[in-house]
């Protein structure tokens, strides 16, 4: 698929399926290198990190277990808050567990910075975080992001994961859209 499967609705592609595999190779190769000889669960932050979760997990060769969270942060309009509230909760407990949250963008960072704080009140052994997107906004928020995939500029993206009202989650690539799909 390309950009023109999509038709009008996007503006330009930012970052290729190629660019994306490519990236995750060199994030997992890191992971397996930091976690070698660990049991590590990964944590993927429903819903946006579930391609990430799928791509970058079966390039691991670490012994790995999965959980997922669903959260929904409290904000006006498209900035968040950093008031959360969990909607799903993970099933495994976290007692000595070495945690790798996986994320899809961090933009203000502050949904994040609250996770980190929740999972390590539960005991784990560490908690770090992967995320394959990051916005400069982010820089301002005290959250150690141990894994970054890219460093994009502030602009609203899709794709691989990310949504505009539930759409284009599917596609392999990340995109801009074009403005008449925000103005309806
Ligand atoms: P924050 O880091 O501001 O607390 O929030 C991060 C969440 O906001 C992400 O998990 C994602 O759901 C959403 N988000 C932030 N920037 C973008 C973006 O450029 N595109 C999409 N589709 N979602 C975004
Ligand atoms: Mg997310
Ligand atoms: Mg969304």
């Amino acid at each position: 698929m390309d950009a023109s499967d999509m038709g009008k609705d996007l503006e330009k592609v930012l970052l290729t399926q190629e660019q994306i595999e490519t990236r995750l190779d060199e994030m997992a190769a890191r992971i397996d290198s930091d976690y070698a000889g660990k049991d590590l669960l990964l944590v993927g932050v429903l819903r946006g990190a579930v391609m990430v979760m799928a791509d970058l997990s079966r390039r691991l060769h670490t012994s790995i277990e999965m959980d997922w969270m669903a959260v929904s942060s409290y904000g006006s309009g498209t900035k968040s808050s950093g008031v959360v509230r969990i909607l799903k909760d993970l099933d495994t407990d976290l007692h000595g567990r070495h945690v790798l949250i996986v994320e899809d963008i961090i933009d203000s960072g502050l949904t994040l910075s609250w996770l980190v704080s929740n999972l390590r009140s539960r005991g784990p052994a560490s908690v770090e975080i992967a995320t394959l997107l990051r916005k400069p906004e982010a820089a301002k928020v005290e959250v150690d992001v141990r894994y970054v995939g890219f460093d994009i500029p502030t602009e609203f993206v899709v794709g691989y994961g990310l949504d505009f009202a539930e759409k284009y989650r599917h596609l392999p690539f990340v995109g801009t859209l074009a403005p008449h799909v925000y103005s309806g």
